[in-house]
């Protein structure tokens, strides 16, 4: 039974603030705390980044599971190498432009999946464009809303 856990998420705090990491755990591997550090992103004359610590900003998190709501990684590999699937050069699943169909005959990829990392107003969006291109792939036809909610008989 787990006594604390600490989700761990996006932690950008401002454009050139960060918070840094560090596990702590006891002999046994087992993880006992998140050790965070406020870091700061300065750009030196000749224009490179290096990271800052920000003194005494550090502070730790006492835990026992950790869970990492990290994303932002692409389309799970297993599904796209089962099916072989064709990613972008972003590594995003491949449709045409504006299109949802993958390279594989009534397979379609909407959202996170096919545009990349995003929101989810974007992911409603795709999944609405979406739906309605398979409306058509299979009725010849489709009277569903396009953007914007507009209805537009796609053929
Ligand atoms: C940490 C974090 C914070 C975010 N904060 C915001 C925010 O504040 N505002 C905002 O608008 N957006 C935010 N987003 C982005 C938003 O969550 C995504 O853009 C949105 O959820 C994408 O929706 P989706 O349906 O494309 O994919 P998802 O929501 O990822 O849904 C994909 C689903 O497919 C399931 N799945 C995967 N593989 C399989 C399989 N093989 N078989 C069956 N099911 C499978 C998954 O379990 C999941 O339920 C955030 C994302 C992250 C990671």
């Amino acid at each position: 039974m787990h006594k604390s856990f600490l989700m761990v998420s996006s932690m950008k705090i401002k454009t050139s603030v960060n918070v840094f990491m560090n596990f702590e755990g006891d002999a046994n591997g087992n993880v006992t705390g998140v050790k965070t550090t406020l870091v700061h992103w300065t750009k030196d004359d000749t224009g490179r980044w290096s990271m800052k610590d920000v003194e005494g900003s550090e502070k730790t998190y006492k835990c026992d599971l950790v869970l990492l709501a990290m994303g932002f990684l692409g389309p799970e590999r297993s599904i796209v190498e089962e099916l072989s699937l064709d990613l972008d050069p972003r590594g995003n699943l491949q449709t045409p432009r504006s299109k949802y169909n993958t390279g594989i005959p009534n397979l379609y990829a909407a959202g996170d999946c096919r545009r990349g990392q995003s929101l989810v107003v974007w992911a409603i969006h795709e999944g609405r464009q979406c739906a309605q291109q398979v409306d058509a792939d299979l009725m010849g036809f489709s009277s569903l809303a396009g953007p914007g909610g507009i209805v537009t008989t796609l053929m």
